[in-house]
């Protein structure tokens, strides 16, 4: 399937049957593992947001709209403030008619279609439906755009980081066993574990991408 249109959130087996008004609490693990442990909505993991505490199950379809309590298909798991933010709004069915409705990250690719990440941070809706959902969600409120700033500002480090090691690579290959090689050789050494302990903190920080491409 093209990468272009492959959901973000891929479901794999459901949990057990689950009943009453809070049994759908039950897929709290199951949700927090296909959901990659991040939120539904704006993609933060629950490591940027101060851990599990901070998430909580959403019900895509509002139950005060009609969405199923304990149907797995209908569970999100999503940070607070988005959860707060959403609570029980659903679009209109004027507006489902003219395409503003929420994307849905389990089944069709949100971003890169609906909408883009700016080199700002910004989300730019593309369709009706980024448009609805991005300003629903309030997907730009001022922590998402610093978080998002801080992200790319990194990633950008990381690449000059990385262009210049591999640049001190090819000038110590060459050069004679002397002390300025030597502190050469430290400070490569010194260079590559700086990069390593940022790409692992940067790994957790991808949004956009399919769980499983991770
Ligand atoms: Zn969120």
């Amino acid at each position: 399937m093209n990468q272009r249109t492959f959901p973000r959130i891929h479901r794999r087996e459901s949990p057990p049957v689950m009943r009453g008004r809070t049994g759908y609490r039950n897929a709290e693990p199951y949700l927090r593992r296909d959901f990659g442990y991040r939120c539904a909505y704006c993609g933060v993991h629950e490591q940027m947001k101060g851990g599990r505490q901070a998430f909580c199950i959403d019900h895509f379809k509002p139950r005060s709209r009609g969405g199923p309590v304990n149907d797995y298909t209908n569970l999100y798991w999503v940070c607070i403030p988005c959860n707060m933010i959403k609570h029980d709004k659903w679009p209109t069915r004027e507006q489902l008619h003219r395409g503003y409705r929420f994307a849905d990250p389990c089944r069709e690719q949100d971003g890169g279609v609906h909408f883009v990440e700016s080199d700002r941070g910004l989300l730019q809706p593309l369709t009706p439906c980024g448009e609805y959902h991005v300003s629903t969600l309030r997907l730009n409120r001022a922590w998402l755009q610093q978080h998002r700033r801080a992200r790319i500002h990194k990633w950008s480090r990381l690449n000059e980081a990385d262009q210049l090691r591999k640049e001190l690579e090819c000038v110590v290959e060459v050069r004679p066993a002397d002390d300025a090689t030597q502190i050469m050789h430290r400070l490569l050494s010194f260079l590559s574990q700086e990069i390593e302990a940022l790409r692992s903190e940067l790994a957790v920080d991808i949004p956009w991408i399919p769980t499983q491409a991770l």
